[in-house]
């Protein structure tokens, strides 16, 4: 099928990044499987960030920033078809630039990433060193508190970023779906502008896109992408 393709798009999720010890949400050893003081879908929303911002904060610096994760054997196997002219895009619903990292250019990062931070009152942009380096609430000189550049629950996704996925996808011979549970809308309706030949779905567990797939793996993505041969 890869050898058939000429324009691949590949559509991943949390466990895209789990072969590079990022936990996932909702495997059993998944974020929600978990205990904290409060369900990490309330944390993650727009309402407590607001409210809570402090606990936020220390959710998100614990559990959302893994500095030291490096790109897996499914992140360098895109940027290398991608390199070689087979892969036109990645649209990742993941927030931790490992894509990017290493080294595909075309990226659409659906729910932003943890590498963007913006004041909430001037909306000067910050890196990530503003909210590593700092402990609390991170602030702007301004004295505007500082906001992960990331879609929390009760937020909107970006319409650029949208816009350009759905015209990879739409315009895609091949579309790979990876390490995702399908569940996070609209995310997982972007897959239905789908018109191509193949659609190939490489999960550990099963989803409820298996039977409109050519293909589905049940196996690691990142074990399962190093098999192909560029
Ligand atoms: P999810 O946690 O709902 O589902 C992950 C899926 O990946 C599961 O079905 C699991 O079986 C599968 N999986 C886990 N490890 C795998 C592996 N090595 N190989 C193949 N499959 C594997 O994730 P989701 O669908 O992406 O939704 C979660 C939301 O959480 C997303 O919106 C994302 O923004 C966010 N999130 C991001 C990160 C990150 O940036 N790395 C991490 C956790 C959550
Ligand atoms: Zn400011």
């Amino acid at each position: 099928m890869i050898n058939d393709s000429k324009s691949i798009v590949f559509f991943g999720g949390a466990g895209v990044s789990t072969e590079s010890g990022i936990p996932d949400f909702r495997s059993v050893d998944g974020l929600y499987n978990q205990k904290y003081d409060y369900p990490p879908e309330q944390i993650l929303s727009h309402t407590f960030f607001v409210q809570n911002t402090k606990e936020f904060y220390d959710f998100y610096r614990d559990k959302m920033i893994c500095l030291d994760a490096k790109p897996n054997k499914a992140h360098l196997k895109l940027a290398e078809l991608e390199k070689a002219g087979k892969l036109t895009a990645v649209v990742t619903q993941n927030i931790d630039g490992l894509h990017s990292l290493a080294g595909n250019k075309k990226v659409y990062e659906l729910h932003g990433s943890v590498h963007r931070n913006y004041c909430t009152k001037c909306g000067k942009f910050f890196g990530i060193e503003a909210i590593t380096n700092s402990t609390g609430v991170p602030t702007c000189e301004c004295g505007g508190v500082i906001k992960p550049d990331v879609v929390l629950y009760e937020e909107g996704l970006d319409n650029d970023t949208i816009q350009g996925a759905v015209k990879a996808i739409a315009g895609c011979d091949m579309l790979i779906i990876a390490g995702t549970s399908m569940t996070v809308y609209p995310a997982a309706g972007l897959v239905r502008y789908f018109r191509g030949k193949y659609l190939v779905e490489i999960n550990r567990d099963p989803t409820a896109i298996d039977d409109r797939c050519d293909l589905v793996i049940h196996g690691k993505v990142g074990e399962t992408l190093d098999k192909i041969e560029v």
